[in-house]
């Protein structure tokens, strides 16, 4: 890995050899560390050029700004390169100059964690490991168990209790050994990190391992390039952990220091108003305060965040904002983002345009702004709470009976 110059903590600001495998020696746990890179070096081979000519339509188009070998095998299911399209009747309805959508729920497995995961299994293969392992509320593990399949390797999942079925079925679909623990995220957390450390998996907890924030970094390298490097003036992420927010903020700030891009945006970081540590620690300048999370959008349903400080330091980097949304805007969300825009977003994913919206309402991005929001995971991932938000289809009998009252009433016909 000649292009990586070392792994830095985020805490103590040390900087490590590629021999230290998760987090900090020093700080332990919270010392959350960060892929450094020859930039130098890369930007003489990332050129807008070299870019345009590469015909991989992955996010292993930046490899070089990737932490793995150049020869590495990687998963073959398609990983990144979604699409961003605009999307005018969404950016009326919320009140922004233009509106992009990049499209994540388009990851093989319907989710941005692709990205991580993708990685995840690389450095598995790397470090010779057989197994890898997750606790994740769903989209981690669902995309681990994935990217895992189509390597060959083996994978143990711990998955909370509330994790909605559509994911925990995908996990068995994909053959991983799910352990479904009778409690929270956290306890979750826990003892897959106890599980990896007496028996040798390779941990793919985002939270604490250096390497996949590298994958999710990918989604600002693409913004960038799809918008032929003009810098949109705000890109919304939603935030459960951090690491998303923290990864693509990461992206951009690559791109500026390859001068590929002149000026990078300003990110909002969106929280739900149930399980919004992040946006109290970005207010209050921190420490952490741990929450009991309540929100239908389970992907960012998380109390104690692990990766708060990357996230509060990204977005206060960027000259960004943190903004918090009830489930009720969530779910309107989700709602107008099909309606309007044709995408089925899953909660989690819904809460970043939620929050543009708010945003917008509340001065916070301009009304002439051009905005992107990073729609995280597919709706299909938890009929349940879409469900919720748009009830139940009408029922006719096959004869018809009803129908023209049905199609009146909803102004099909008149
Ligand atoms: C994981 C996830 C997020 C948030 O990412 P964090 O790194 O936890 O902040 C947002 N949306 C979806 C759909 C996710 O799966």
């Amino acid at each position: 890995m000649g292009l990586i110059t070392g792994l830095r903590c985020v805490f103590c600001g040390r900087l490590y050899s590629t021999r230290v495998a998760y987090t900090c020696p020093q700080c332990g746990v919270t010392g959350i560390l960060d892929v450094e890179y020859d930039y130098r070096t890369i930007a003489r081979v990332l050129t807008r050029r070299s870019l345009a000519a590469r015909r991989e339509f992955s996010h292993w188009r930046y490899r070089e700004l990737m932490p793995v070998r150049a020869d590495a095998t990687v998963p073959d299911v398609a990983v990144g390169w979604t699409p961003l399209t605009v999307a005018p009747a969404l950016g009326r309805h919320i009140g922004v100059g233009k509106l992009f959508l990049k499209d994540d729920g388009r990851n093989a497995t319907g989710s941005l964690k692709d990205r991580a995961s993708s990685v995840g299994v690389v450095k598995a293969r790397e470090k010779r490991k057989t197994i890898i392992a997750c606790a994740s509320t769903g989209n981690a593990a669902s995309s681990c168990a994935g990217m895992a399949a189509s390597m060959g390797i083996r994978s143990v999942i711990f998955v909370p209790e509330r994790a909605p079925e559509p994911k925990v079925t995908q996990l068995l679909i994909f053959g991983a050994t799910v352990l479904r623990v009778q409690g929270s995220y956290e306890q979750a957390f826990q003892l897959c990190q106890k599980s990896c450390e007496r028996w040798g998996w390779y941990n793919r907890n985002s939270a604490i391992n250096p390497y996949l924030v590298e994958g999710k970094k990918t989604a600002g390298l693409e913004i960038g390039e799809q918008l032929t490097w003009q810098a949109p003036d705000w890109v919304a992420v939603s935030v459960g952990d951090g690491c998303t927010i923290a990864g693509v903020w990461k992206g951009f700030r690559e791109l500026r220091t390859l001068g590929l891009m002149e000026r990078a945006p300003r990110i909002l970081g969106v929280q739900a108003a149930g399980a919004a540590p992040v946006t109290a620690c970005f207010e209050s300048g921190g420490p952490l305060e741990v929450v009991e999370p309540h929100t239908i959008a389970d992907s960012i349903a998380v109390g104690v965040p692990r990766n708060w400080k990357k996230a509060v330091m990204a977005v206060k980097e960027a000259g960004g904002a943190m903004i918090n949304v009830s489930d009720d805007e969530i779910l309107d969300a989700m709602r107008y983002t099909g309606r309007l825009a044709g995408i089925f977003a899953e909660p989690a994913a819904a809460t970043a345009v939620a929050g543009l919206r708010r945003a917008v309402a509340e001065g916070i991005v301009g009304r002439r702004s051009t905005a992107v929001a990073l729609i995280t995971g597919n709706g299909l991932k938890d009929v349940q709470s879409a469900r919720a938000a748009v009830g139940a289809p009408f029922e006719v009998s096959p004869e018809g009976s009803g129908l023209e009252e049905i199609l009146r009433q909803r102004k099909v016909i008149d």
